[in-house]
């Protein structure tokens, strides 16, 4: 049995880490403790780590499959990539194909890998170390990238930046360039599955939701537009990870204004088990309702 389901469509997530990760302060530039305890009943231990008040975090990827095709939104962190700033990620080895296969998918059968954007923690799986060099992880997949994001993270690679996104760039987005595999897109690409594109941009300039859609049901994989439930309190809320914190946040707050009460299943990066849920009004402003 999938763990979710949007109409036809079986969903399942594969997570590289889940656990404590940020201190909101550290995180949300214009973070206030006393939003935490006003709403300490809607967050509970398993959003806010008891006693450090770091955000639970999870780092997964989701398999979709449609009928036609077995994708993969987002490829999460991935195994031996150099991430020293990142010390707890770096040179992972993590059981992310056995946990593909226990779905009963082997990464040759993987048709589609597409990036909601192009940030380290999104892209890790699309290639893996094979006697020293870095090939792609899913032979015969087409991965998926707007073109605006590839651009944009082309561009800083080339700056020379000493960041773990352009060193993703190098081992996990250039080799899939080189096998033909990379499909560079416009931001309102669609799949006639009955998936597309809609540009979200404000958390990186090309950021992208994929929609889908199946049955009457409706979805959102909405990648990193929110990264808390907490975000849903306060949407005006960017992080330090945004690469625009002013459209970031105007992104975020149409994606939740259009999306409460819209019945559509919304599916974030970064939300902790059972991460899938609605978006409701809440007070003067929303909260998220997890589907469990
Ligand atoms: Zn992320």
């Amino acid at each position: 049995m999938p763990a979710i389901r949007i109409g036809e469509f079986a969903v399942d997530r594969i997570a590289d880490y889940e656990g404590p990760f940020f201190a909101p302060a550290d995180f949300f530039p214009d973070f206030d403790p006393a939003v935490v305890s006003e709403n300490a009943e809607l967050l509970g231990p398993r959003l806010i780590e008891p006693g450090t008040g770091k955000l639970m975090f999870s780092f997964h990827s989701f398999v979709v499959r449609t009928g036609r095709h077995t994708i993969l939104i987002d490829s999460c962190i991935g195994n031996d990539k150099d991430r020293p700033s990142r010390p707890q990620f770096h040179r992972m080895r993590g059981p992310f194909i056995d946990d593909l296969a226990r779905l009963g998918i082997r990464p040759e059968e993987v048709d589609y890998v597409m990036c909601t954007h192009l940030h380290w923690d999104h892209v890790g799986w699309n290639t893996r170390l094979q006697n020293g060099s870095w090939v792609p992880t899913f032979p015969n997949a087409k991965y998926v990238m707007a073109k605006t994001e590839y651009d944009h993270w082309q561009d800083f690679h080339a700056s020379g930046a000493d960041s773990p996104h352009a060193l993703a760039f190098e081992d996990s987005i250039l080799p899939v360039v080189k096998t033909g595999q990379a499909l560079l897109v416009g931001d309102d690409y669609a799949l006639d599955d009955g998936l597309w594109f809609e540009a979200y941009p404000g958390h990186t300039p090309g950021n992208v939701v994929i929609h889908a859609r199946s049955g009457g049901a409706s979805g959102v994989f909405i990648g990193d537009v929110l990264h808390h439930p907490l975000q849903c309190i306060k949407p005006a809320w960017s992080t330090m990870a945004c690469t625009d914190p002013a459209l970031s946040r105007v992104s975020r707050t149409r994606l939740i204004e259009e999306h409460a009460d819209s019945g559509a299943l919304i599916l974030p990066a970064h939300f902790p088990a059972p991460t899938v849920g609605h978006i409701r009004p809440h007070q003067s402003a929303f909260r998220f309702d997890f589907a469990s």
